[in-house]
């Protein structure tokens, strides 16, 4: 049975058995503990997988000419499909009205008197999305501080400096580096494969705990909100961004055939960062797209390019001024689309993360930081929900950047290809 079909089993039977199982403290323990193993497993690979699938994709691109190509059309996908992202977002909230209940602003019936603490003690250890800061922490201090505290940012910037140089030494030492990056890079993708057999487990693990512990009374005061955040998530998945890739002659389905169980992982574990992994393999074997793409990519996409958070930031900050009885100019209207559209690239891939972003915007145009608090009962599903449609779009722009740079992608690819295709080949070209 393909792996998509052995995930999606085991995400319906654990909503089953969250619900069922979740008042027997022995079921919600061994969850726990399953679920902790998986998304380990899948984190302990990051630090290595991203440091040398940059350091390969830079080998590979070789050149500054192809460097500027790459990058340059990989920030202008990254811009552009997140305005559209938050833009959808606006309009849906400005339509309906999240915040307002029979005609009257939603605060009160929702318990606005959200205490402070709780939201700070949320908000706190998120990363930090202050628009400043990131181009402070995008130099770290220490390579291999970075590296212990998975600071992507940081060793992004590092590792595309190290192969922009490596890509530069004379050629019997460039073969060199060439050839130890990439065995590291494959040999993570081998075991990205070996974790993935265990991923029904986990996702098991992950959203059974999780059904049992959110229980659907939280969600019902918010349902609205929700299904505003959910309809527009729905609306980038399954028309914007498909659009995108038809209009450039690719499949849509088959996209979503390639990168289906990384989809499923990020829907689970509620963390692009920990997907990056699974994307990253899905890519090389499914889609066809080379080593030389995605790694630059991919884990530049995790890190910058979250098109759900944007999304979410947005609706949330609107809903939460809708809540409070507070008209929104159009300029400040603007200024939360601007806001939601920079702090989504400060934000990390992990669970939550956006709360802090939010917390930014709120404090930008006025509204009480309490706000957050109305939205902490639905965030953890939404976070699933969100954190497919980031991982979503950077698969996309895989994709569409490897088809940019003249790759085969997505019809020719096949799974045989995938096991045997090395990125030595593509590196080199
Ligand atoms: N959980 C999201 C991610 O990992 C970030 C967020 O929106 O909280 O992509």
């Amino acid at each position: 049975m393909k792996l998509h079909w052995q995930i999606l089993i085991a995400l319906v039977a654990a909503f089953a058995a969250g619900s069922l199982l979740g008042d027997v403290p022995l079921f919600i323990r061994t969850m726990d503990m399953l679920g902790t193993m998986f998304l380990n497993a899948l984190r302990m690979l990051i630090v290595p997988l991203i440091v040398s699938a940059m350091i390969c994709a830079l080998l590979g691109i070789g050149n500054g000419a192809g460097l500027a190509r790459l990058g340059g059309r990989t920030v202008v996908y990254f811009l552009a499909t997140t305005l559209i992202s938050v833009t959808t977002a606006l309009v849906l909230v400005n339509l309906v009205s999240p915040g307002i209940i029979d005609g009257v602003p939603a605060g009160e019936r929702l318990g606005l008197s959200a205490d402070t603490a709780r939201v700070t003690e949320s908000v706190a250890d998120r990363g930090q999305g202050d628009l400043l800061d990131i181009l402070v922490r995008m130099i770290p201090v220490n390579v291999f501080e970075a590296a212990a505290k998975a600071d992507m940012l940081g060793l992004i910037f590092f590792s595309i400096l190290f192969g922009y140089f490596a890509a530069r030494l004379p050629d019997g030492l460039m073969q060199s580096q060439q050839r130890f990056w990439q065995g590291i890079y494959e040999v993570m993708i081998r075991l990205t494969g070996l974790i993935m057999w265990f991923a029904p487990l986990g996702v098991f693990a992950l959203v059974s705990q999780t059904v049992a512990q959110t229980g659907l009374d939280a969600l019902l005061p918010l349902a609205l909100f929700f299904g505003v955040v959910v309809a527009a998530l729905l609306i980038q998945m399954l028309v914007w961004l498909p659009l995108i890739l038809r209009s450039f002659g690719l499949s849509p389905l088959r996209h979503f055939k390639a990168v289906g169980p990384a989809l499923l992982t990020a829907f689970s574990t509620s963390s692009s960062a920990a997907t990056l992994p699974v994307s990253l393999q899905r890519l090389q074997s499914e889609a066809g797209v080379s080593a030389k793409v995605s790694g630059f990519v991919m884990p530049l996409g995790t890190t910058v390019n979250m098109n759900g958070t944007a999304l979410y930031e947005c609706a949330a900050a609107l809903f939460i001024a809708q809540a409070y009885g507070l008209e929104l100019s159009i300029l400040t209207q603007f200024t939360v689309v601007a806001l939601a559209l920079l702090t989504s690239i400060g934000v990390a891939g992990i669970p939550s993360a956006s709360l802090v972003a939010i917390a930014i915007i709120l404090t930008a145009v006025g509204l009480p930081l309490e706000g957050v608090g109305l939205i902490l009962a639905v965030d953890r599903v939404l976070d699933m929900a969100r954190t497919a449609v980031n991982v979503f779009g950077d698969t996309v722009g895989a994709v569409l950047m490897a088809h940019l740079e003249g790759e085969q992608v997505l019809p020719g690819a096949t799974e045989a290809q995938a096991a045997v295709a090395p990125p030595a080949s593509d590196a080199s070209g």
